[in-house]
């Protein structure tokens, strides 16, 4: 539907270019045009110009707001152009601003204008405003329209105010299609499958929308049976139809069929290109979504905020800082709007790549900040280790008037455990419950158990995991078991090891943590068997990769990997390497350590080579001696590789950063921001 008659009559040249504008630059070319043709003043001419901006993918809403306040007395075709803009935006509340304002300037509304403003109040959850639009429908007689009936259905079955629909809904015709697929839609955003499925086979004339609004309602609930059924059957199938399986496929996490659908598809949109990509960003599968998105580029589809936010999310997963700069930079280039959503993609994809000051400058020029972006560079500092900056940023959301949620706490939770402030973490804790009227969670017991005990403050730790109470997970009982880790305390080591050994008797890192607790204490015949039980158990070590990006491509190393086509240059890199640490470095591999400390990585004999280390030489092979080399691994960092990593450092003057599974260890002079403390 459009928004109002337009007058039939002949079209300025300059405005006929519209139709073929895709981009915002050529928008504003022509936008130049008309100024200079002096038409810019015609309100014919602002009103087509705000209906493109309002409503074409390739513009912005924002624009179309500029050229509004341009334009003396608006006609109600221009009112209601920017009302169907508004309404759907990020910010659907501003078309029922806009509504306000029209009734103020003492303009009608017409049945153009309501199904528009009243889609805002669904959007915004605003039922009350609803019910005085209604009021207004009726006042002006226009409650027999198809549109606006359909879309106080509509907003009175997703407000769940189903009642109000149905009586509604009998007042509709049976011709009147728009009604029925609102009622579906209805249905479906409240829950109710089998209504909408009743309606829909009562329904004498569905057309498209009818099919794909009952069967997105299926994929919407991960019932992909029952989607794929009415996909098959429906004989009206359309794009929207496609991108609704490829949608549902994702949320089952069927990758595979997801993209069987994507390839047999005979016609693609953007939104289809978009599915796909978050399917792949949505199952960590990010090296398929960089390569999908650069074949999105190679076909010439211009990338919308969904498809930047999926790429981002899968550099950030990668910590490809290369291929998200280059995103940054498009964003920038394209002049696409930071809000709240991609500003915090942007944000996160800094931070978890460990390119802080980025991450700091992007925080600082986001506008529009939620609380979701306050805790991504609360978790930010935390993750680096600045538990000092992550403090300063807690107190000044507070003073800003954010309020903090538990994503905040195990953020600065988290901060205080990385950095050993424990005073500060029991604090939190207490507080969190005290002045902010939230209950910690088991992931915020797990924090300070954690910290205490790092910090050797076993008894404590023991203390508080007795006093949760909710029944303590394996994550808290590994905090315990990393303590008596590092503190060498074997008998209670002992004891919280058997007991997670029961609980998560397939977590291969529980073994392997109980085995390195005997190890340490010369307890050489208890490791061998806890090792031998995980062996019998057929608990295989989960496989350790480390990633690192050169160029735009990321590479992926295994242990001992001799897969890479570089392979034989990669460990002539690293003999030489260790072989300068043994001269310049003292480097001396402690052969107790690398028998029976061997971390989480799979490393069965002391000739195997753990996959960062592998990472690190193909860096040296390909990166500038003044870059700094940056890996991501999936699992924590093993004492060996940290002090390897330690004296590259120092030795060869190469600064190092590694995003292990837990934090970032950034490696200069011979010196771990972790302080040894991981
Ligand atoms: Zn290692
Ligand atoms: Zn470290």
């Amino acid at each position: 539907m459009t928004t109002g008659p337009l007058i039939a009559r002949k079209l300025p040249p300059i405005l006929s270019l519209l139709d073929s504008c895709t981009h915002m630059n050529q928008l504003k070319q022509i936008h130049a045009h008309i100024i200079i043709q002096g038409l810019s003043r015609s309100n014919f001419t602002g009103s087509r110009l705000i209906a493109f901006c309002a409503v074409s993918p390739y513009a912005s809403i924002d624009h179309a707001k500029l050229i509004f306040a341009q334009i003396q007395e608006p006609s109600i075709f221009t009112w209601n152009s920017m009302i169907r803009g508004l309404s759907m935006s990020s910010n659907p509340k501003e078309a029922i601003v806009f509504y306000s304002q029209l009734l103020c300037k003492n303009t009608q509304p017409n049945n153009f204008t309501f199904p528009f403003v009243i889609k805002a109040c669904t959007e915004a959850a605003a039922v009350e405003t609803g019910l005085l639009l209604h009021n207004h429908v009726i006042k002006l007689g226009l409650e027999l329209d198809a549109y606006v009936l359909s879309s106080l259905i509509h907003m009175y079955a997703s407000g769940g105010k189903i009642d109000a629909a149905i009586k509604l809904f009998a007042e509709a015709s049976e011709e009147e299609v728009v009604s029925w697929n609102a009622m579906i839609d209805g249905y479906v955003k409240s829950r109710d499958l089998q209504s909408a499925r009743s309606i829909f086979d009562r329904m004498q004339q569905k057309d498209v929308v009818s099919w794909n609004t009952m069967m997105n309602g299926y994929a919407n609930f991960g019932l992909i049976e029952e989607a794929l059924i009415l996909f098959d059957k429906n004989p009206k199938k359309n794009t929207v139809s496609w991108n609704a399986m490829i949608a549902g496929y994702t949320k089952c996490g069927d990758v595979e069929n997801a993209r069987k659908f994507f390839d047999q598809m005979p016609k693609r949109d953007v939104i289809s290109w978009n599915s796909m990509l978050a399917c792949y960003a949505q199952s960590s599968r990010s090296n398929e979504a960089l390569n999908l998105f650069k074949q999105m580029l190679s076909h010439d589809i211009r990338p919308t905020e969904a498809t930047v936010v999926s790429v981002l999310s899968a550099c950030a997963h990668l910590g490809a800082l290369d291929q998200g700069k280059w995103v940054h930079n498009y964003i920038d280039r394209e002049k696409v709007r930071l809000n709240a959503i991609l500003g915090t993609a942007l944000l996160d994809m800094y931070v978890k790549c460990g390119n802080l000051g980025s991450a700091v400058k992007v925080f600082e020029i986001l506008k529009e900040k939620d609380v979701l972006a306050w805790n991504t560079m609360i978790a930010g500092f935390a993750m680096n280790g600045y538990a000092e900056k992550a403090m300063h940023l807690f107190v000044q959301m507070h003073d800003m008037g954010f309020k903090p949620d538990d994503l905040t706490f195990v953020g600065m939770l988290s901060a205080c455990s990385h950095a050993g402030w424990v005073d500060d973490g029991c604090r939190i804790l207490k507080s969190m419950c005290d002045d902010y009227g939230i209950e910690p969670k088991v992931e915020h017991y797990g924090c300070v158990i954690d910290l205490l005990g790092r910090a050797g403050l076993l008894d404590e730790a023991i203390e508080l995991i007795s006093s949760m109470p909710m029944e303590p997970n394996a994550s808290a009982w590994g905090a315990l078991l990393g303590g008596c880790r590092i503190h060498g305390d074997v008998e209670l080591g002992e004891w919280v090891g058997r007991r997670l050994i029961e609980l998560e008797p397939h977590h291969s890192g529980r073994y392997v943590l109980l085995s390195n607790i005997y190890a340490a204490a010369n307890r050489w015949e208890d490791a061998k068997r806890v090792r031998n039980m995980m062996k019998a158990r057929g608990v295989a070590k989960s496989p350790g990769w480390s990633m690192i990006e050169i160029k735009g491509i990321v590479h992926q190393f295994l242990a001992s990997d001799r897969m890479h086509h570089e392979s034989e240059a990669i460990y002539a890199m690293l003999n030489e390497i260790t072989k300068r640490l043994r001269t310049e470095g003292g480097y001396e591999p402690d052969t107790k350590q690398v028998l029976f400390d061997i971390g989480e990585e799979e490393k069965e004999h002391a000739l195997s080579v753990h996959s960062e280390k592998l990472a690190i030489a193909f860096g040296f092979l390909h990166l500038g001696s003044d870059e700094v080399i940056r890996i991501v691994k999936n699992l924590r960092v093993c004492g060996d590789c940290h002090s390897v990593t330690k004296m590259i450092s120092r030795v060869y003057k190469r600064e190092i950063v590694v995003r292990d599974r837990n934090r970032f260890h950034h490696f200069k002079d011979g010196v771990c921001s972790c302080m040894d403390y991981w």
